[in-house]
């Protein structure tokens, strides 16, 4: 059976959730095999073999970590031209995306990005035009490449090997253009990463002001959630930039999506609309996100987020 190469996406100890989710989806069309791009891979090994990696290919050289991207399209170059894989799955992350890109074009194969699921024949879903329209397509040519969304998939445990094999291959001059001199971790707290939390609770220009993202950070501890944010939201200073959801924000695919003040413009459902459950809370019974949601209460916020959460707290006796 043809391998299908998955790109680990790591912090140098801990695999990510959406690596689990490639690996799900990778069985569906081969032996999954994960790159392991850096250090840290003994660490990762428990969690990579739990969700069904057969091998685990290693490439432990301090360039994979002490440059930007280009070394990891190197190392997926090299790996597609030995081994002739049925397809390589990356997350659709800001980074996979790149990675993807250049190895599509050092391999001369198609690219599909952003992907919400794929189907027989390796077929991709992407959801465009903010969920209006759902595009279905292959890869012709070269070696399928498929950027998938985190969240696009639930992670299903099967046993695997996860043998090692050591990849090290000389990284070119050119791959090593743009050298990393910093990297500082961003303060997130106790919440979930935006892009992989399961449930992400959001606030938009009816939250008023920045002191009223309390009530959404309170609203979204009471679930274990992160907290997102609307462009209206972000550009008034009231919340981080980092955490706008949309179209020129992060794209999130949550199980459940809970929309606060939020009127559901197509730049905002971009990034969210293929959230798996939707809630919104929003005063204005016209407002255009009642037409994504599974579920809506048409109610002033500040009325509706408290009561809200003291039933989450009584019901999880907190
Ligand atoms: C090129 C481009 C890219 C963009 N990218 C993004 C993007 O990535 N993400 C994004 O979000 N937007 C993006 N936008 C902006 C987008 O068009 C909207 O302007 C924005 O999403 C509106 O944010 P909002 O829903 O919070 O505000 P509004 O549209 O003003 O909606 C506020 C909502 O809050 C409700 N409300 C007010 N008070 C209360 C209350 N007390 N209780 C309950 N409900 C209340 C109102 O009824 C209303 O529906 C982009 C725009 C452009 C042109």
């Amino acid at each position: 059976m043809a391998e299908v190469l998955v790109l680990a996406e790591h912090d140098g100890e801990t695999v990510k959730k959406v690596t689990c989710e490639l690996l799900t989806l990778a069985r569906r069309f081969g032996e999954p095999a994960v790159v392991w791009a850096g250090a840290g891979a003994e660490a990762g090994r428990e969690r990579l073999a739990e969700f069904g990696a057969a091998r685990v290919y290693v490439a432990a050289a301090r360039e994979f970590d002490d440059y930007v991207v280009a070394p990891k399209a190197e190392l997926l170059a090299s790996l597609v031209a030995a081994g002739s894989p049925a397809a390589v799955l990356v997350a659709s992350t800001t980074e996979g995306r790149e990675v993807a890109a250049r190895l599509a074009v050092k391999t001369g194969s198609g690219l599909i990005t952003d992907a919400v699921g794929i189907g027989d024949e390796l077929i991709a879903e992407q959801s465009i035009f903010g969920g209006a329209i759902v595009v279905n397509s292959k890869v012709t040519s070269g070696t399928p490449i498929i950027a998938v969304r985190p969240n696009a998939v639930t992670p299903e445990p099967a046993p695997g090997a996860a043998e090692f094999v050591s990849a090290d291959a000389e990284v070119s001059d050119a791959a090593k253009g743009a050298h990393i001199t910093e990297r500082v971790i961003a303060e997130g707290g106790e919440r979930p990463e935006l892009t992989e939390a399961s449930i992400v609770v959001s606030g938009g220009r009816g939250m008023g002001n920045a002191e009223n993202f309390a009530l959404i950070e309170k609203l979204a501890d009471s679930l274990g959630a992160a907290v997102g944010a609307s462009r209206a939201a972000t550009d008034a200073g009231w919340y981080p930039h980092q955490f706008q959801v949309g179209q020129t924000g992060k794209t999130v695919s949550p199980q459940l999506y809970v929309a606060v003040g939020i009127s559901g413009a197509i730049q905002h459902r971009a990034g969210m609309q293929t959230s798996k459950t939707i809630m919104v809370i929003n005063k204005d019974p016209e407002a255009p996100i009642f037409e994504l949601a599974d579920f809506g209460v048409v109610g002033d916020l500040f009325s509706v987020v408290p009561q809200l959460i003291d039933g989450i707290q009584q019901r999880s006796g907190g």
